[in-house]
């Protein structure tokens, strides 16, 4: 096992690995900006090192100083978390070529699933079902496009080969908006992601967002551990996700279930990732994989008793994955509510001194933060400020101990949007479970009248 594990990020996240590496005994090096000297997971970690300013620019985007981080604590393997630059291939690449162990997958397979094209058309290859749409990339012939456009049926959906985060897309309804929406996708996606590639997609109207995750070692083995609904979105942004998805057969989660560990071992996968699927009448649809560790792999963590982080870490170690598909057992069911630092309802971003901070607790309650009374939400970064998961035998139990957990919550000095989510869990639709990726837009449109 490593000895030394360097965390290439900040936050909950960086707090929820540093407690994997201390259960295994591997000591932690955290790198911090200049707004995160105080952190409690700084003040955890055997070693840190400031890598730079407050903006992640020139922090924990700066590729040469979280290596040289590595290089002056001799840390073994970096994990990158989520976002910054846990899909940058390069960044991967570099970790490598300086001789230490990159927690996540090659970086030929980061590459390959960061094109959405060529994602698509590796998960087609390997049998996972995806959105009828172009076969890769759109040409630059109008006549062509329209003829694509015309067989898919309308409406579609024009997608940036190199985008994410929600940005790069576009809805077209007719024809005649048709051309000029393609080239106003293709104009924005070269300012964007300096990849001007977009491709062509059936829009589907009223899906849920389904994910399977996925586990895979150097070995050859992969397993599937359930899928999460992560449906409660606004602008793309996941808001409270929970696993199972409701009402998903046993039957359909083992076909999809296996499918995706059938491509995991037809690309070699290695690692932790996330196969992304609309899920509308029964059928799945792939939309992209996720090469990393996800905000919400706690809810599958309840389900499945299995600690992802500490997977991630051996299998980098070049371990065997300990249980076979026929080991994981699915039980009970977990939500979790993103807490983040901004207006319930206007969504403005919050930051500043917390002032009181008061946890939740109880059977089945797990709170994943590094908030605490008296720490600085910084400007700098993403408003989540921590994760708030519960479990139950039900999904009903689950809910009911999630309204608990919130009205026990404090936080005070800044705004948070526990009341969204205190709404949320009263909200009749959401309670019977199933609601599409449209539902929240909805509810809020409403509110706002
Ligand atoms: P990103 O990498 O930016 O997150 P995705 O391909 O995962 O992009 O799509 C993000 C979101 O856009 C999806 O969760 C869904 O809400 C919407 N979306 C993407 N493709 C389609 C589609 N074909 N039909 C309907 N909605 C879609």
């Amino acid at each position: 096992m490593f000895e030394k594990i360097l965390i290439a990020n900040r936050g909950e996240i960086a707090l929820r690995i540093l407690r994997a590496c201390r259960e295994l005994g591997i000591k932690t090096v955290t790198v911090h900006s200049e707004a995160d000297r105080d952190a409690k997971y700084v003040k955890l970690s055997d070693e840190s090192v400031c890598i730079g300013p407050a903006p992640s620019t020139q922090s924990y985007l700066n590729i040469p100083a979280v290596i040289s981080a590595a290089e002056v604590t001799d840390a073994e393997a970096v994990h990158p978390g989520y976002g910054f630059l846990s899909e940058n291939a390069d960044f991967a690449e570099r970790v490598q070529q300086s001789g230490f162990v990159f927690i996540g997958p090659r970086p030929e397979t980061i590459r390959l699933m960061g094109d959405k094209v060529s994602a698509k058309h590796a998960m087609k290859e390997a049998g996972v079902p995806c959105v009828p749409g172009s076969e890769g990339a759109l040409p630059d012939e109008p006549k062509e496009i329209i003829a694509i456009a015309k067989k898919i049926g309308y409406p579609i959906i024009i997608k940036a080969a190199g985008g994410g985060g929600g940005r790069g897309m576009r809805v077209v309804h007719t024809e005649a908006a048709l051309i000029t929406s393609v080239n106003m996708t293709k104009q924005e996606a070269q300012s964007a992601f300096g990849n001007p590639v977009v491709y062509m997609e059936k829009y589907l109207e009223k899906p849920r967002h389904v994910e399977f995750q996925i586990l895979s070692d150097e070995h050859g083995n992969a397993v599937y551990l359930g899928e999460r609904d992560c449906s409660l979105q606004r602008r793309h942004q996941k808001i409270i996700e929970e696993a199972p998805a409701p009402g998903l057969s046993q039957k359909i989660r083992e076909k999809i279930g296996e499918r995706c560990a059938e491509a995991c071992r037809k690309i070699n996968y290695r690692g932790a990732g996330t196969f992304e699927f609309l899920y509308e009448n029964n059928e799945f649809y792939f939309i992209e994989m996720n090469t990393r560790l996800q905000v919400e792999h706690p809810v599958t963590e309840f389900i499945t008793g299995i600690d992802i982080v500490q997977q991630q870490i051996k299998i980098a170690c070049g371990e065997k994955l300990p249980f076979k598909q026929k080991d994981i057992v699915f039980k009970g069911h977990a939500i979790e509510c993103r807490i983040n630092a901004e207006d319930p309802y206007t969504f403005l971003p919050s930051p500043g001194k917390v002032t009181t901070f008061h946890m939740p607790g109880g059977p089945g309650v797990r709170v994943d933060t590094h908030t605490y009374a008296g720490y600085t939400v910084p400007s700098n970064y993403d408003s989540m400020i921590g994760k708030l998961i519960t479990y139950g035998d039900t999904r009903d139990q689950a809910i009911a101990r999630m309204r608990v957990a919130l009205s026990e919550m404090v936080v005070e000095g800044i705004k948070t949007n526990i009341p969204l989510h205190n709404d949320l869990m009263a909200d009749l639709a959401f309670n019977n479970g199933g609601v599409s990726i449209h539902y929240l837009e909805k509810k809020l449109g409403i509110q706002k009248k």
